[in-house]
């Protein structure tokens, strides 16, 4: 059987175009990735970055309530159960992509919880394997793999992942235990200076560590962090370890001068990191035009073309920029119209 349209991946994006492109009756099919141990250790588990979130207050249409009943009557029971608790006051980003992966399923997508392992984009249609040696042929195909923060690879910082470590300000900045408190940005580009600057909204302080002794940033974002009077950039430091107890979650951090210095000991309620992204590409070198950073190119503007017709993207594989969930689910209508488009046009 040749599928109309396989998306791969399980973040908004994905059943974004996965909702529209069931819609369209094209009976999408989606390869939502392993839930494998190398998966996990590789920060690339299905369910996208939105599931390693807390609070999600920011995705328009979830304003702060009791959201209990509407969850237990729309997601099936014993996926609901496998999600981390959350105390029921507006939505989580693991709740929140559930509801978005069950509205696709009500409208007849089909979905397999496997990894696309190789795709060749020679052959008409398209022929995916997956982990368990299946291939899949497909008219075309919407990638939505989005990407994944970097972090340090401390076990103090992997220790304390969502109590105070944390890689997007924007999701956990207005979180009460970052509130009026002292917090730190590892980073020297453009998103650590962003991310400092919008947690200055909430901190009393925020601590700037860069590993060298000038920032990587443009002019005008490297002057921002330098003129804000609650941002002070700390030097030639790196993060060695993150401080913290069970109870209250990161409690401080050491820094080590990468000049000689003495170490430094902080006490801040929150580390973030703004080292980058990596985006989930691996598996498309050499088959579809990648940027230098192996984000995916589209290379017709304001659409979600890729460098191989009948190939679409969405979201954050495609995105080193805005990185949003609602962005990643507006492109993934945006890759469904285009791939229903392409398909009217083949017939
Ligand atoms: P980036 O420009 O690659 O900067 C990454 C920063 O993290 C660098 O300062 C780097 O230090 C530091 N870093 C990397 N690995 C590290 C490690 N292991 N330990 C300590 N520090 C480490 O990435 P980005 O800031 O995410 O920006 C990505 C792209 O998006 C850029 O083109 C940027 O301009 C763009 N962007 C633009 C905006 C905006 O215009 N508002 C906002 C966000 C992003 P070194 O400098 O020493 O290498």
């Amino acid at each position: 059987m040749v599928e109309k349209v396989i998306i791969i991946g399980s973040g908004p994006a994905a059943w974004a175009a996965a909702i529209y492109t069931a819609r369209a009756q094209l009976q999408p099919f989606v390869i939502e990735g392993a839930m494998t141990a190398e998966n996990q250790a590789a920060g690339t588990l299905p369910m996208g970055q939105l599931s390693l979130t807390t609070e999600v207050e920011n995705y328009p249409g979830f304003p702060f309530g009791d959201l209990e009943t509407y969850l237990a009557s729309s997601v099936d029971q014993s996926r609901l159960l496998a999600l981390p608790p959350h105390k029921k006051e507006g939505v989580s980003g693991p709740e929140l992509v559930e509801l978005m992966r069950q509205q696709a399923i009500n409208f007849g997508t089909r979905t397999l919880p496997e990894d696309v392992v190789n795709l060749d984009v020679t052959a008409k249609p398209f022929r995916l394997s997956v982990s368990d040696g299946v291939t899949y042929e497909a008219q075309s195909i919407i990638v939505a793999t989005g990407a994944k923060a970097n972090y340090l690879g401390l076990e103090s910082e992997n220790r304390f992942k969502n109590r105070g470590v944390s890689a997007c300000a924007v999701c956990d900045g207005a979180l009460p235990r970052f509130r009026n408190k002292n917090l730190i940005v590892v980073g020297g580009g453009d998103s650590a200076i962003e991310e400092a600057d919008y947690l200055t909204k909430f901190a009393q302080k925020v601590y700037l560590v860069h590993r060298r002794d000038q920032l990587r940033a443009s002019k005008i974002m490297a002057r921002r962090a330098m003129e804000h009077e609650k941002i002070e950039i700390l030097w030639n430091r790196t993060l060695t370890e993150v401080l913290g107890d069970d109870q209250s979650g990161v409690t401080g951090a050491v820094l080590k001068s990468t000049v000689g210095e003495n170490d430094l000991r902080l006490d801040v309620t929150g580390v973030f990191l703004g080292i980058g992204h990596t985006p989930n590409t691996a598996f498309l070198k050499g088959k579809l035009d990648l940027t230098d950073k192996g984000y995916i190119v589209r290379p017709v503007p304001f659409r979600c073309h890729t460098s191989v017709a009948g190939i679409f993207t969405a979201g954050d594989v495609a995105d080193d920029y805005y990185r949003q969930a609602i962005t990643a689910a507006g492109t993934g209508c945006m890759a469904a119209l285009d791939a229903e488009r392409y398909l009217a046009a083949l017939e």
